[in-house]
């Protein structure tokens, strides 16, 4: 009986149930799941010159052993064994610790090769591996795996080395022979040996392309085989919208659109009236402008008999559009209910009755609007404001609220590319990349953090003329770990500084919403001058009248954050200002504080961030609907992410794709995926 990739590890010599045991503790059971199982790094055992080694580099020489091996024991299991070793022309110390047993197999005269990190200064090496006799008989590269501490690497390897071995002309190639030609990637069988047991980093490499490229080629193939099933099968909804009464309303706004705001309203009104669903986001740096456009759209589907739902991510920022809509719309005859968590009992009951016997036309909200029992009687389109804090089953469930609505996304801040094609990559994507006229930088700069009195009087330049400001503090509790400073008591000494002159407003997430409300429209009406918050000002908060902003502790918040925050202010005709305090602990830190003083560029700073943090970081919290891959590093492999976009592109435009036995595998990934089979709403 031959072996197959899908037999169980017991099928390997020398696995037995125990080993079973422990490869099963690190998700391996198969065959299959086994040579899957990547190493995180590979160690470097060609021997170096020592002359040669930076401090602190791991290194792995060969020598003789120049002295008797002493041992120090340093109390419970732990000890500390030193030889001298004449490695070359270089006398050094090799020092081990907790490895004391091995004093009997040292002698003086003997060759030993070591490896471990350089202590150049103290010419000593910390051994970590340990190999009897010169170099000769071992591997120059050797794969680390992750292996929780349940089983050796060596023995890891031998089963490895068996797997590969059984398995080799059973593994499935994926990738086309014209596509590996093209980019010069080992096959499967040659990549998979040169992962697991490499001769150079240059094999290591070329079988890293590989993987990287196979994993982005099929995400991408997923994503754009999604975008395409939709465009061909779900039938939308056309809105035939009122244009005389859309132009009538563009009309009455108190300001004229930008042309990139002009550009997307057509955009988005012409996919409104085509029977293809929209699954579009729109992108736009803070103070674009977005939520007049998502009014617009709105406005449109309500003309053309439709209802619409507007979504955010916080009470008041819902509350805010609720506002600022209303206000919009209501002369044009449009029923505008607000509901969130807060809403309830009567009041709830009377909207979800006049949502589905049709009366509201626009819901505005926040999360409560995706409750089950929320349904509307005709729903054209539903947009998301400050997208990014939506996960993907959310999106999904607003999706399906109402038959097949057309649904916008608003992102919170401008996504790097490669991050908008992997994250959103089976949406379109509208982008506003212009600012409204008339709008000043906010001049940003940064401080060490005892330079508080000046900025305080810089601030109170800005409250005499009239203005409002904003101070931020990261966290509410005070926290010693994180040395931050207490919203409590920034205001508390802000209150007590401008006594008898300016009003301080405390807002942090523990107010109940009324509260956090009452004081948002104090703010907005000018009844406090200088409001003191956490990050819940963070998303989209529209108050034209403050011009100042203090950050505490601005390093805590990655660019994309600071950037969201900056974008408080800026929003009217004056001059406003921002200040960063921040002692930065390191470069990146310093680099981050830099950054936003040289530019009020969204974009940019979101490729910094990216840069500066890594993918991982970018959206903040898990709940991004980032994939996570295995091989691929966003940040790195950017280029291959848009070799393989355009490759899956071409693929699924393509005939052959569908019929050439060439892509048979590649077509049953894509199958396997689920990408092909539309969700049906009815
Ligand atoms: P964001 O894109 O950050 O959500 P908003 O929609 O809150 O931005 O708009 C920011 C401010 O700019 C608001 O006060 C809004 O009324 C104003 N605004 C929007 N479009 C224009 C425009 N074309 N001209 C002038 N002001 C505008
Ligand atoms: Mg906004």
């Amino acid at each position: 009986m031959t072996p197959s990739i899908l037999d169980s590890v017991t099928t390997l010599k020398g696995v037995g149930k125990a080993s079973a045991e422990q490869l099963q503790k690190l998700g391996i059971e198969t065959i299959e799941q086994l040579i899957n199982t990547f190493p995180y790094r590979h160690e470097d055992f060609r021997l170096k010159n020592l002359a040669e080694t930076p401090h602190n580099e791991r290194v792995t020489i060969e020598g003789r052993v120049e002295s008797e091996p002493s041992v120090l024991f340093l109390g419970r299991n732990k000890s500390r064994l030193q030889i001298r070793l004449l490695a070359g022309n270089h006398l050094v110390k090799a020092v081990f610790f907790n490895q004391h047993y091995l004093k009997d197999r040292l002698a003086i005269g003997m060759i030993v090769t070591v490896t471990g990190k350089w202590d150049r200064g103290r010419q000593v090496i910390n051994v970590s591996n340990f190999n009897e006799g010169p170099k000769t008989d071992q591997a120059d590269f050797e794969p680390v795996y992750s292996l929780k501490n349940v089983m050796y690497q060596k023995t890891f390897r031998k089963y490895m080395r068996q797997a590969l071995d059984l398995c080799k002309d059973e593994i499935v190639e994926v990738l086309p022979p014209s596509l590996r030609e093209a980019y010069v990637l080992p096959s499967i069988g040659e990549a998979l040996e040169m992962v697991h047991f490499p001769k150079s980093p240059n094999d290591v490499k070329q079988a890293r392309r590989r993987f990287v490229y196979e994993e982005l080629l099929k995400f991408q193939l997923k994503m754009i085989g999604m975008k395409k099933i939709r465009k061909e099968n779900e039938k939308g909804i056309p809105i035939h919208y009122d244009l005389e009464r859309l132009k009538e309303f563009i009309a009455s706004l108190p300001f004229e659109l930008t042309n990139a705001q002009k550009k997307v309203v057509n955009e988005l009104c012409s996919e409104l009236k085509s029977p293809m669903r929209m699954n579009r986001l729109l992108q736009g740096d803070v103070g674009s402008g977005k939520t007049v456009v998502a009014a617009i759209a709105l406005f449109a589907a309500i003309t053309g008999g439709f209802q619409g739902a507007l979504m955010a991510p916080t009470e008041i920022l819902a509350e805010q559009h609720a506002d600022s809509l209303s206000s919009w719309l209501a002369p044009f005859g449009v029923e505008v209910a607000f509901l969130s968590g807060s809403t309830k009992g009567k009041a709830r009951r009377i909207i979800i009755e006049k949502l589905q016997s049709g009366e509201i036309d626009l819901l505005i909200g926040t999360h409560a609007l995706i409750q089950p029992d929320v349904g509307f009687a005709k729903l054209g389109l539903v947009i998301t404001d400050e997208q990014h804090r939506f996960g993907v089953e959310q999106r999904r469930v607003l999706r399906e609220k109402g038959l097949n609505p057309d649904v916008l996304f608003m992102t919170a801040t401008p996504i790097p590319r490669t991050l908008a094609i992997t994250a959103f990559g089976e949406m379109d994507v509208s982008i506003l990349d212009e600012m409204p006229a008339g709008r000043k930088k906010v001049e940003t700069y940064w401080l060490k953090e005892d330079s508080l009195l000046p900025v305080l009087r810089k601030m109170e330049k800005e409250l005499q003329a009239g203005r409002q400001s904003y101070v931020i503090c990261p966290l509410i509790e005070e926290s010693d770990k994180l040395d931050v400073q207490n919203a409590v008591d920034v205001h508390a000494q802000l209150t007590h500084h401008f006594a008898g002159r300016y009003t301080v407003g405390l807002m942090h997430g523990r107010l109940h919403p009324d509260e956090k409300d009452a004081i948002m429209r104090d703010f907005s009406e000018g009844k406090i001058d200088c409001l003191v918050s956490t990050t819940v000002v963070e998303v989209g908060v529209n108050v034209p009248n403050a011009t100042f902003m203090l950050i505490y502790d601005a390093t805590r918040f990655g660019l994309a954050q600071l950037h969201q925050l900056r974008g408080r202010v800026g929003r009217g005709a004056d001059q406003s200002y921002c200040v960063l305090l921040a002692d930065p602990k390191n470069e990146e830190g310093k680099e981050r504080m830099q950054s936003m003083t040289e530019t009020n560029d969204g974009f940019l700073l979101a490729e910094k961030d990216l840069e500066l943090r890594g993918a991982g970081d970018f959206f903040g919290k898990k709940q991004s609907g980032m994939p996570e891959f295995k091989m691929a590093d966003l940040v790195h492999d950017y280029r291959a992410l848009e070799t393989a976009r355009q490759d899956a592109e071409k693929m699924l435009a393509s005939d052959d794709f569908w019929t050439s036995p060439e892509y048979k595998f590649l077509r049953e990934d894509l199958e396997q995926s689920g990408a092909l089979s539309h969700e049906r709403m009815d």
